[in-house]
């Protein structure tokens, strides 16, 4: 029955995602909020679309739109990945300074990332780049 037509590529999977999403999302809101048949549309729109690519005949389009998609979201995936795989690790370094620490260096934490940073005590007015966002400020040491 599918003899002829586009069929399912990564693009479609991704729109079945978001069908399901939106859908899925829909069902979090009251029955009387306005925003569950907006949700219910989206959800449809993306139905549509899968349906209409799994069922068209124009191979090339289609290919192209996959093409175009993955361009865009492999990059983007990969930056996701790296994104979560950091989270941990960062999460592991911030240990608790021992009492030595804490009088050998004043922590504190940027104001513009929550960076846990630190300065040796006693120098006074201190100009600080963050490390990880490199916001500039000054510091009491
Ligand atoms: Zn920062």
């Amino acid at each position: 029955m599918l003899q002829g037509r586009y069929g399912n590529d990564y693009l479609n999977r991704a729109l079945g995602i978001l069908t399901v999403f939106f859908a899925v999302l829909g069902m979090f809101f009251k029955y009387t909020s306005p925003v569950r048949p907006i949700l219910s549309v989206i959800s449809a729109l993306f139905a549509g679309l899968m349906l209409f690519r799994m069922l068209s005949r124009d191979f090339n389009a289609r290919r192209l739109e996959n093409e175009k998609f993955l361009s865009w979201w492999m990059p983007f995936r990969t930056k996701l990945k790296s994104f979560f795989q950091k989270g941990p690790r960062v999460r592991k370094a911030r240990v608790t300074p021992t009492f030595a620490e804490r009088r050998k260096y004043k922590y504190f934490i940027c104001p513009q990332c929550a960076q846990r940073l630190r300065v040796p005590r006693g120098k006074g007015k201190l100009r600080v780049t963050c490390t990880r966002c490199a916001n500039k400020f000054e510091i009491k040491s």
